[in-house]
Parts: C-alpha cells; structure tokens; sequence
C-alpha cells in the first residue's frame, strides 16, 4: 500500500498534463526572453517530466539559469 502511494505521487498525471499543455523551451535563456518579450513577470522553471524549460506566473523558488 504504501508502495503504491508513493509511486502515484513521483508519477502526478496532473502536473504531466500541465507539462504537455505548455510551450517548451530549449534552455533558461530562452524561456526569460519569451517572459520578456510578452511583458509579464514570467519565471522559468526546469520541468522534471520533459526537461525541457516552461514559464509560469508563479515564483519559482530556485530559478536556475
Ligand atoms: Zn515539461
């Protein structure tokens, strides 16, 4: 049981869907000039399901890059 829990929560279909729905960018630099183009406070952040970089309203404690 306990197995189980922990396997649903490393693999979170939500999050996986908010993945496949956003725009993927190639690295950190790219991405912060996408947020910056469009005028938003935009942050990047490394998405651990693709590897790729997606940007987000929200504050991304370790924005790397
Ligand atoms: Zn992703």
């Amino acid at each position: 049981m306990a197995r189980n829990e922990k396997q649903r929560r490393e693999f979170d279909p939500e999050r996986q869907a908010r993945c496949l729905s956003k725009v993927r960018y190639e690295s950190a630099r790219i991405a912060r000039k996408r947020a910056e183009a469009r005028g938003l406070p935009l942050y990047h952040y490394r998405c651990p399901h693709c590897g790729f970089w997606h940007l987000t309203k929200k504050r991304v404690p370790h924005a790397a890059g």
